[in-house]
């Protein structure tokens, strides 16, 4: 479909770099998005703002579209139907349905002999009494992200306020994984089977949120090529077709998969400036049916996240604390209107010594 219509249901900062990538490779882009003059809405042909269950504007979006795909997880399940019914989603449903669900994600990856946490799947108050364990971490099954919809269970002291949010919603519960470093694995596979990795990410989170990616990630080689190696697998497993992104827990020598995420990722930001094809041109190529492009790293990266409360409160263009970093960094602004607490208004990406990015971001006082 060279020249087609691409759909993206989504229009945060993902949809928009799915966008900047697509409309680079000449495709028409239109995105289904709530809010007008969303990120991706700014770059898009057609844009509609409308909410993601108005099945008549899932309609008009499909009408306008050759392939669609998604930029998160939380596709309405009507719409994940009605667009499967009318053959538009190359990524299929299997992948989505497994990364809706935490159980049903740790049970996909345990049957596909990977190695997750010990979990046990929790329905309702009682249920988290008598399956307890310590220390461990309740979470949401559905719908949780950047640490939300978790309690953290170091001992029965934090038992109430646990099973608090279990009586609120279905949750699992994990055991705690005492990490060295979270890593995440990006690859990506198109229809034909084809599938490429990205280098390993180190990712160094702040209150949960994904603060800073480093890449290559400072693990023994060895470490690097079985996590590339868990997540292809997983990718196959799943059958999806597009980016995949799998986080992982490093514990000495093992790896324990955390999550996926069926799409681009946050720590994969940094393929823009350092690889030769992005996680969103590979996402792109494989969406539309192009062979996959050349994933090699061609510079060591530091991508560092730009933070609503780093940003002058009135003034979201004010970079002032990030000014330093853009001798050696990229610059990248999602155009997002108003600067909240950890919302994530852009990132930079510092090529070069990994060691003296990290000084720089540190000195620039941003980190945390
Ligand atoms: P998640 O929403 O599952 O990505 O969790 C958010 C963050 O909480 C992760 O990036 C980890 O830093 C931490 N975390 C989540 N699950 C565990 C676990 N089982 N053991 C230790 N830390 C965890």
């Amino acid at each position: 479909m060279p020249g087609g219509t691409i759909g993206i249901i989504g229009g945060g900062q993902l949809g928009r770099m799915m966008c900047l990538a697509a409309k680079a490779m000449g495709y028409r882009v239109a995105v289904l998005d709530p809010t007008p003059g969303c990120p991706c809405g700014q770059v898009a042909d057609i844009e509609i703002a409308a909410g993601y269950g108005d099945m008549g504007a899932v309609e008009r979006l499909a009408d306008a579209s050759d392939v669609i795909t998604y930029e998160f997880e939380n596709v309405d399940a009507g719409a994940l139907a009605y667009l499967e019914g009318r053959g538009l989603l190359p990524q299929g449903s299997g992948a989505l349905r497994a990364a809706q669900h935490r159980g049903r994600e740790k049970a996909a990856i345990r049957a596909m002999g990977m190695p997750v946490a010990d979990f046990a799947a929790i329905d309702g108050a009682a249920s988290l009494e008598k399956n307890a364990f310590y220390p461990s971490v309740l979470k949401t099954a559905e719908g949780g992200y950047d640490g939300k919809g978790q309690v953290v269970m170091g001992s029965e002291a934090d038992l109430p306020r646990a099973m608090e949010l279990a009586a609120r919603s279905p949750c699992v519960l994990e055991k705690w994984v005492p990490f060295d470093m979270e890593i995440s694995a990006i690859v990506a596979r198109s229809a034909s089977g084809e599938a490429a990795a990205f280098p390993i990410a180190e990712n160094i989170h702040v209150n949960n949120i994904l603060h800073i990616s480093v890449a290559p990630a400072r693990i023994p080689a060895g470490v690097a090529e079985r996590a590339a190696g868990i997540a292809l697998r997983i990718a196959e497993g799943l059958g999806g077709v597009g980016a995949l992104a799998v986080e992982m827990f490093v514990v000495g020598d093992e790896i324990c998969v955390n999550e996926i995420a069926p799409r681009p990722h946050n720590s994969g930001h940094y393929t823009i400036d350092a690889c030769a094809a992005s996680q969103f041109e590979q996402h792109v190529r494989a969406v539309c049916g192009l062979p996959l492009g050349d994933p090699r790293l061609l510079s060591p990266a530091v991508m560092v996240n730009i933070l609503g409360e780093h940003l002058d409160a009135g003034n979201p263009r004010n970079l002032a604390p990030y000014l330093p970093l853009l001798a050696k960094g990229k610059l990248h602004l999602y155009g997002k209107a108003e600067a909240r607490p950890g919302r994530k208004m852009g990132h930079v990406t510092m090529l070069g010594d990994i060691g003296e990015s990290l000084r720089a971001i540190g000195a620039a006082g941003i980190w945390g």
